[in-house]
């Protein structure tokens, strides 16, 4: 009972002290942090070597169940909070580290200095730095295979769990603590004849160690990482929790999107809008454009006030994407003005946009307010030479909606009587 409790203040003493130097990593230097990692290195694999406690379940060494636990759990807290790169980092430096040691102690200092003992006749114990230094270099890999492990099985869980960190962290913790007991116990064995307890007892307490470093870890997550964080609210929520491929991704799902509607914004516009049409006229698939704009729509911003307007837009997007069917072809290119590439010949794409014309003025979201718009279609053919070209014409023909009494579409001149025999189809 003393053991295990003399067990749990250990490992509540090594984690407040590591994540105290990693709270503070802006002021005093992330270095700080890594470099306690490495300190504690050796520690480990002398404890795990030779220091072992009976506890019910067997045996079990301080040295590994909590402080090489704990080590991976600060491996992951730091790629969590920092990215991978950063983490890179200790790992490599962990491995290229004992490599030297290793290869220092064992082949120079050991083997080829005449050793002159001391006045009281001790000698350096070879047999035992030898056996160390096996564990060092079979632990080592370990770890270094353990670290790699426990950020890709975070990485993956993330699609699982990624509302459910305790869970997610335990998992990943759980499952790399049981393959490193396995992989060191090995060595273990063969060295040092530890015995089959030596394996179970170890793995009992990697697992309770799992699940105490999970629940701090979270806890400081969740109650001192986060603290003081200046981004706005919402978006530090968001950023805070993810690592940096997820942060990545959010990125690159925000890049080319505009910020009211999340649509696709005009930059994206003119870049797929582009690429699009160089791949229609090589190809000669159809490709069709729209322009829709909301009419009368400053009235709505006059009458109701800009916050309300800006509803207003992100419902028309919501009616323009359900209509489409792929948020990837609708795009904001103006205030209330958005264009729509599709791939389908002119009727088609005109019956579209008679569909928006008809959703936009039933979707409850936008009714209310009598919303209606007005659209211009065109479509590549073969005097198309650019987007320049095929946006002109539907603009042409949106003014021509506008002028004419709006809440209309209007294509090709002729086109009427096809778009009528057409049936629908959105991409
Ligand atoms: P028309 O039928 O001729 O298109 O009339 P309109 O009032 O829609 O046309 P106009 O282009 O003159 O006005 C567009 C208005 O859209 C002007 C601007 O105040 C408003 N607007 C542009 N961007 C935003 C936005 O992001 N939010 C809000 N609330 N209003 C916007
Ligand atoms: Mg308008
Ligand atoms: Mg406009």
């Amino acid at each position: 009972m003393l053991n295990a409790v003399l067990l749990l203040a250990e490992a509540v003493l090594y984690f407040g002290a590591m994540v105290t130097l990693f709270r503070f990593r802006r002021r005093i230097g992330l270095g700080v942090f890594v470099c306690a990692i490495g300190v504690m290195h050796f520690l480990e694999t002398y404890l795990a070597s030779v220091f072992y406690v009976a506890l019910p379940f067997g045996m079990v060494s301080p040295g590994s169940a909590v402080l090489f636990s704990g080590k991976l759990v600060m491996l992951l807290l730091l790629y969590m909070k920092e990215d991978a790169a950063t983490v890179r980092q200790p790992i490599y430096g962990l491995l290229l580290g004992n490599a030297l040691m290793i290869g220092l102690v064992l082949l120079l200092i050991l083997r080829l200095h005449a050793i002159s003992p001391l006045p009281d006749g001790r000698m350096p114990d070879i047999g035992f730095v030898d056996e160390m230094g096996w564990l060092m270099v079979w632990g080592t890999s370990l770890l270094f295979v353990d670290a790699i492990l426990i950020i890709l099985l975070y990485e993956k869980l993330g699609a699982y769990l990624r509302h459910m960190p305790f869970a997610r962290i335990l998992a990943c913790v759980a499952c790399v603590l049981t393959f490193d007991q396995a992989g060191f116990f090995t060595a273990l064995h063969f060295v040092a004849g530890a015995p089959i307890e030596v394996f179970f007892g170890g793995w009992f307490a990697k697992m309770a160690a799992a699940l105490a470093y999970s629940g701090m870890l979270v806890a400081y997550l969740r109650w001192v990482e986060d603290h003081d964080i200046t981004l706005p609210r919402g978006l530090s929520d968001i950023f805070d929790t993810l690592t940096y491929r997820e942060r990545y991704e959010a990125l690159v799902k925000h890049v080319g999107r505009d910020g009211l509607t999340g649509l696709l914004h005009r930059g994206s516009f003119d870049a797929d809008g582009e690429a699009a049409v160089a791949a229609g006229i090589r190809t000669a698939r159809p490709l069709s454009l729209l322009i829709v704009d909301v009419d009368h729509f400053k009235s709505i911003n006059d009458r109701f006030g800009h916050a309300e307007g800006d509803k207003v837009l992100k419902s028309v997007a919501a009616v323009l994407i359900e209509t489409v069917g792929s948020e990837k072809q609708v795009f904001r290119i103006g205030g209330e003005e958005f264009a729509i590439l599709c791939p389908q010949p002119h009727a088609l794409a005109k019956l579209l946009g008679e569909g928006i014309r008809n959703a936009v003025k039933t979707s409850t979201h936008t009714s209310r307010f009598n919303i209606t718009v007005s659209a211009g279609v065109s479509t590549v053919s073969e005097t198309t030479r650019c987007l320049a070209d095929i946006f002109a014409l539907a603009d042409q023909r949106l003014y021509k909606a506008k002028s004419s009494g709006r809440d209309r579409v209007i294509g090709e001149p002729g086109s009427e009587a096809g778009a009528r025999e057409a049936t629908p189809k959105t991409a």
